[in-house]
């Protein structure tokens, strides 16, 4: 459901969602409520969080075909975002099976990008990336642990209070750069390599 609608005028248009899918709405709630009129200069903000669906993986054919894969492309289709980002969060134990460097090898798309106290980032599943969102567009996919220490979710409400301040990706990359100079070179070469010529998200 849509909590929050800022709007500051004319600018980017930005939509965050929260709870993709099975229970991460509980955990991305809290840090989504973190966000205020205050951090949006110019431009427009969409704040969504949903509870629990079924799980599917955003990287299944199948999941843009499920009741929450229906929204999330209405919503998409409705807003037309600049800035989409997609919250998640995930069990600590499958830390190592995101971060792994083989993970194009073995599951099709890139490592997430640690930045740190285990918030990761990573551009969006391929088929809404390619398919839905214009090569212009940005696209990010935060991930905290679903049980997460209160630095994590410092770090992941920081990045998206960035991004809700920012209007453009030479902004958020540059104000990303400033405490996480690798992790961007990271975002731009696995998206370069992944997507063929996209920029880092
Ligand atoms: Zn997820």
């Amino acid at each position: 459901m849509l909590l929050k609608a800022i709007d500051k005028g004319t600018g980017p248009t930005r939509v965050f969602i929260g709870g993709v899918h099975g229970k991460e709405g509980l955990t991305t709630l809290n840090p989504i409520k973190l966000l205020n009129e205050d951090d949006v200069k110019d431009g427009k903000l969409f704040l969504y969080n949903y509870g629990e669906s079924k799980y599917i993986s955003t990287l299944d054919p199948f999941y843009y075909q499920s009741t929450m894969g229906e929204k999330i492309l209405n919503i998409v289709k409705t807003h037309k975002p600049d800035i989409y980002v997609e919250l998640h969060c995930y069990k600590l134990e499958s830390y190592h099976k995101l971060v792994d460097m083989e993970r194009k090898e073995k599951v099709g798309v890139p490592p997430l990008i640690e930045l740190e106290y285990n918030v990761l980032l990573s551009s969006v599943a391929p088929y809404l990336r390619t398919k839905v969102f214009r090569k212009n567009d940005i696209c990010i996919t935060l991930e905290l642990p679903c049980k997460p220490e209160k630095k994590s979710v410092g770090v992941y409400v920081e990045v998206m209070k960035i991004i809700a301040g920012s209007n453009n990706r030479a902004e958020i990359e540059d104000k990303l750069r400033v405490k996480y100079p690798s992790q961007v070179i990271k975002a731009q070469k696995y998206a370069a390599e992944f997507f063929g010529g996209y920029p880092a998200f």
